[in-house]
């Protein structure tokens, strides 16, 4: 080779050996991005989880400081102990944000506005349509006086920083979920001509749709859910009622002993039981799980959502570890990523579910497990683990995704009144424009006449659409 030729040559090479080190910068700065966002996340989620089972704790040890005061008759001992659990059920969970928040900055996770502006909204939403304020017709009721302005100010408390986390598992009262507009996977079930998803969940309204003005009004108000916090609820529920109604009064003494802290040694302890009128007072309201959530996800098998039979408390450790629904903390975070080679940005995103966890014995002589102490809410939540994100039903919420947020709010209500548009490149109302054309909708009812019998629960993803992402 002549000296010019090796100099080509060995120019081409460099060039090579460049391009690859740019890639290989490029998948380096990936990986390790997409790694911080995962710690972020998880830990935002434990330490979200990790408040919710000390807030289910002390809304355990005021059910019992309610029971002795309701022993000794002391009326205002019990008012006082119902009015601190509700307070911690609105608000507590909202100061697990705050703590999942602190967690999600002190890994370096950056602070998006995106969050903060979901947020802000429903702070307004709170003051206007929760409070009936500005002509917003009928408030909300309260559980308990001022309830609005309190929960109002907690979550403005919290996001008045910014950010770096989202609550991903959020039930807003105004915003009830059983309406497959408020379904995504209706929507990715669209994006990928997922007919087998219609053959399970939606084939009647494929088969019958005729065009926007067939969808029914969005409902306008969850039922039974005032009592929590709409942000990682823990799913309690006040229950009015006696005492006596949920127990025995051999039962009341045993659990008087078992979590009293010694206050019920006292050997007329029974005889108190017994003479006392508040005991079975039927306007007492005790704090108990709400056996909707708390129950089995697995039984063998995964149950089906309108399945009833749940086994929280349990006796001995929950194997596995997440066979109990019951409440969970959804976070996710976001980071722009910066290619250096295409200089392009693109967004990651995770989002990381984690469970409080804890034992109970059922009373003594009571065999049947699964209705140990019949959902009274006693201290029993030792720790907080990471869980599948689907395995507490947040797939679905993902509350905390911006897009889809913005759809349900600000896209919904002119599609129900219009019809579709491509409002803003929406990845949902693309969809729904899909979902108008008929010939669309004619070509999934053909092919499930053939094909409906192959069709198996469960297939079908979705369809590569953003950064789908699940814990652990
Ligand atoms: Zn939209």
């Amino acid at each position: 080779m002549r000296g010019g030729q090796v100099a080509v040559f060995l120019i081409m090479t460099l060039v090579v050996i460049l391009l690859l080190a740019l890639l290989n910068v490029d998948t380096f700065v990936a990986v390790r991005a997409k790694n911080r966002l995962q710690n972020g996340g998880d830990a935002a989620a434990i330490a979200a989880a990790r408040r919710q089972g000390s807030l289910l704790n002390e809304i355990g040890r005021l059910n019992i400081r309610h029971a002795l005061a309701a022993v000794r008759n002391d009326a205002a001992g019990c008012e006082e102990a119902v009015m601190l659990q509700r307070r911690l059920a609105l608000l507590g969970p909202v100061d697990a944000l705050r703590l999942a928040n602190e967690a999600a900055l002190k890994n370096k996770m950056e602070v998006r506005d995106e969050f903060s502006i979901i947020l802000r909204e429903h702070v307004m939403a709170i003051r206007t349509v929760y409070s009936g304020g500005g002509g917003a017709g009928e408030p909300y009721p309260e559980p308990y006086p001022g309830a609005w302005a309190d929960y109002a100010s907690a979550i403005d408390g919290v996001i008045s920083g910014g950010l770096a986390v989202g609550p991903d598992n959020v039930e807003f009262y105004d915003a009830a979920a059983g309406h497959l507009l408020l379904n995504r996977q209706f929507y990715y079930a669209i994006a990928g001509s997922n007919w087998c998803w219609f053959h399970f969940n939606a084939e009647n309204v494929l088969r019958s749709y005729g065009s926007y003005r067939d969808w029914g009004p969005l409902p306008s108000r969850r039922e039974n859910s005032l009592d929590n916090s709409e942000i990682f609820s823990l799913h309690v529920t006040a229950y009015k009622g006696a005492l006596t109604e949920l127990f025995s009064k051999a039962e009341i003494l045993e659990l008087l002993r078992r979590y009293g802290e010694g206050a019920a040694d006292g050997f007329d302890f029974a005889k108190k039981i017994e003479d006392s009128l508040l005991v079975s007072d039927k306007e007492q309201v005790w704090f108990l799980y709400d056996p909707y959530h708390w129950r089995r996800w697995f039984n063998g098998t995964a149950l089906a959502d309108d399945e009833d039979g749940y086994e929280f408390p349990v006796v001995g450790e929950v194997k596995p570890e997440y066979n109990v629904r019951g409440c969970a903390a959804i976070c996710r975070c976001v980071s722009r990523a910066v290619m250096t080679s295409t200089d392009t940005e693109s967004d990651l995103s995770w989002s990381a579910a984690a469970k409080p966890f804890g034992t109970v014995e059922s009373i003594e002589g009571q065999t049947d497990v699964a209705n140990a102490l019949r959902n009274f809410v006693v201290p029993c939540f030792t720790s907080a683990r990471l869980v599948p994100v689907d395995s507490v039903g947040g797939e679905n919420l993902a509350t905390a995704d911006f897009g889809w947020v913005h759809h349900i709010r600000h896209h919904l209500g002119p599609y129900l009144e219009h019809g579709p548009r491509g409002a803003e490149a929406c990845f949902y109302c693309i969809q729904l424009m899909v979902w108008e054309r008929e010939e669309f909708r004619r070509a999934g009812i053909k092919w499930l006449e053939t094909n409906a019998g192959g069709c198996v629960r469960g297939t079908g993803g979705h369809g590569g659409h953003g950064g789908t992402s699940h814990g652990h």
